[in-house]
């Protein structure tokens, strides 16, 4: 995809070449932030704290007033149309929000904002600590009364204020959308959960936990990593306090994980991260450092990520070359369990309080409580003081749980307190996305096969073919349908989770 035949017919605008110059200066800017905070997270002492801090504010301030400078402008608009070729029109269109993003809120408030918000995660992080909503409501009512300020000066055509929100997220998904695609996981899911946690099928998997000493857990990821397609030329594994993905570029790709007593953990966080990252490798080098060189949003980012760990290292043929490496390595903790027992224990549904640590099957009604939620506070002005009380309640309907503290309900997400709401909906929508390719990937090839012959590169070439060459070039909706010949459809993510863990457990 090198855009050559389209060069050809028509020869790039001057315009348009000095205005990439100048978003070069831009994203410089912006590789040198998202590399400071890669370091925050990994390397960095926690003395540069505070001084890291003003070299950011520097960095982005610097940013700020070239995506906002005059130049920029009037380039933007000597390129309105010309006839470009559809990499360098979407460079525009992204140009264009994203100066759009930076100006609609006047400097004031965004700086008020700015520090209301540099407060409010330490606020948050100490009020889970004590167990205390009390202490964290009243900073989450002025976060959520600025984020609906911001939604409203950008809202268009009276355009609903969630549905702002959820657009920067995932474009194309409303309120409209996600309510059908929701009342589907729970009509369908809930009653199903419920038929599994009645069936008395017991599965073990005390063997997951237990010493696994970490520098084999650390040979493990690397092998795994490299196993599903993760090139080490042009990336890297490192340690943080919860895994993470980062991208500078194609070329430069960085993941992380995180070591404990649960060697499922680490495992599959390195397969999940693994799968963000051979995203970012696979953008076509065209695009490289320009403003669309990255994954296409969240959700297709976590469709990518949900594959991998979910659909594919969860699959029992995926183990089938490589079960008895990890024998090898863990020969007292595994060397008497098979590979049928590891691979239900991996697969074990359980349904439990904290969203990070649900397994596969319950992860998007844990997502289904958020979204709820925030459409109750946004568009029906929820006081937060019952937000605990509602929390439980829904917990308890749709899990069958409900939180003893609020540590372990309404306060256990870090989101709410950045001010993001919107994302928690791309979560489930990249396990939805992600069905609909299997099923549709299923019926071009034998994926089964593959896995079983240790042939990940032939399920990832497909997946670089029709989704991560085109980086931010097209919206994800588009990749989704021109992928597999349909737009979004809920129904494949539902028989997808009935038919495996129908099978697992017996029910239907
Ligand atoms: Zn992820």
């Amino acid at each position: 995809m090198k855009d050559h035949n389209q060069n050809h017919a028509a020869p790039q605008s001057p315009a348009f070449a000095r205005l990439q110059s100048h978003l070069e200066q831009a994203m410089a800017y912006q590789t040198a932030l998202i590399l400071l905070e890669w370091d925050n997270e990994t390397l960095a002492p926690r003395e540069a704290g505070p001084y890291t801090a003003r070299v950011q504010g520097t960095l982005s301030g610097a940013y700020q007033s070239i995506m906002t400078g005059d130049e920029i402008r009037r380039l933007l608009d000597a390129c309105q149309g010309e006839e470009l070729p559809e990499s360098a029109r979407a460079i525009l269109r992204e140009a264009r929000e994203e100066l759009e993003r930076l100006e609609c809120i006047p400097p004031e408030e965004y700086r008020a904002y700015q520090e209301l918000v540099s407060e409010s995660t330490r606020i948050w992080a100490k009020a889970r600590e004590d167990n205390d909503f009390e202490a964290f409501a009243p900073t989450l009512e002025k976060i959520i009364a600025y984020q609906k300020k911001f939604a409203a000066y950008r809202a268009k055509d009276g355009q609903k204020l969630y549905d702002v929100m959820l657009d920067s997220y995932e474009k194309g998904f409303n309120m409209e959308k996600l309510d059908r695609f929701f009342g589907k996981l729970k009509e369908e899911l809930v009653p199903f959960l419920h038929r599994i946690m009645e069936s008395g099928v017991e599965i073990r998997d005390d063997f997951l936990v237990g010493d696994y000493p970490e520098e084999k857990q650390r040979e493990l990821a690397h092998f795994l990593a490299e196993y599903v397609g993760f090139d080490f030329d042009k990336g890297v594994l490192a340690v943080s306090a919860h895994p993470f993905t980062t991208n500078l570029h194609n070329h430069d790709v960085r993941i992380t994980t995180h070591y404990s007593d649960h060697v499922d953990s680490s495992l599959f966080s390195v397969i999940h991260e693994s799968g963000h990252g051979i995203y970012e490798l696979g953008v076509d080098d065209s695009l490289t450092q320009t403003l669309i060189g990255q994954g296409a949003s969240m959700g297709m980012h976590e469709s990518q990520s949900r594959f991998m760990e979910n659909i594919i290292g969860r699959n029992e043929a995926f183990w089938v070359p490589i079960y008895k490496r990890l024998q090898e390595l863990f020969p007292s903790q595994l060397g008497e369990v098979s590979r049928q027992q590891f691979v239900a224990a991996v697969n074990k549904v359980q349904p439990g309080l904290i969203r990070t640590e649900a397994d596969e099957l319950c992860y998007s009604l844990h997502v289904l409580v958020r979204y709820e939620l925030e459409k109750k506070l946004v568009e029906e002005d929820l006081d937060v003081r019952k937000l605990p009380g509602l929390w439980a309640d829904y917990y308890e309907q749709y899990l069958g749980i409900r939180p003893g503290k609020d540590s372990e309900g309404v306060l256990q997400d870090i989101h709410w307190s950045q001010g993001s709401l919107g994302y928690f909906p791309s979560y489930a929508l990249g396990s939805a996305f992600a069905a609909q390719m299997y099923a549709w990937m299923k019926k071009q090839m034998d994926v089964e096969a593959c896995l079983r012959s240790g042939d990940i590169g032939a399920i990832v070439r497909v997946l670089r073919e029709h989704i991560h060459r085109y980086g931010k070039m097209r919206e994800s909706r588009r990749l989704l349908k021109d992928m597999t010949g349909e737009d979004f459809n809920p129904d494949y993510y539902i028989r997808y989770l009935k038919e495996k863990y129908g099978a697992l457990y017996g029910v239907e």
